[in-house]
C-alpha cells in the first residue's frame, strides 16, 4: 500500500449518483477491524481502472468503485456496516 492517496471527499463525486444521499456524511465499520470511520477519512486511491478506498487503520480494502461499458460496479465486501442519516419524507 503507498501513502500516495486522497482523503474520502474523492468519492463523493463518483458515488454521487449511485447513492442518493450524500456520502461524505456516511460512516462506515471495517469488516477487517470493526474500526469505524467517516467516509472522508477513508483513504482513497484512484488512477486505476476505478476507485478503491481503504481503512486508514488495517489498511483492507472497505469500497471499490469502477464505471466500465458494461456498468457501474460497487464492491463494499469490506465494509461491515455503511450507516447514513435517517430517511426524510
Ligand atoms: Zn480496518
Amino acid at each position: 500500500m503507498t501513502h500516495n492517496h486522497e482523503d474520502g471527499n474523492a468519492l463523493a463525486g463518483p458515488l454521487l449518483d449511485v447513492f442518493a444521499f450524500e456520502v461524505s456524511t456516511a460512516t462506515a465499520r471495517c469488516a477487517g477491524c470493526t474500526r469505524t470511520e467517516p467516509i472522508v477519512a477513508l483513504h482513497v486511491y484512484q488512477g486505476g481502472p476505478g476507485v478503491v478506498a481503504r481503512c486508514p487503520g488495517c489498511g483492507d480494502v472497505l469500497l471499490r468503485y469502477a464505471e466500465t461499458p458494461h456498468g457501474r460496479w460497487l464492491d463494499l465486501r469490506g465494509t461491515a456496516v455503511l450507516h447514513f442519516g435517517a430517511a426524510t419524507g
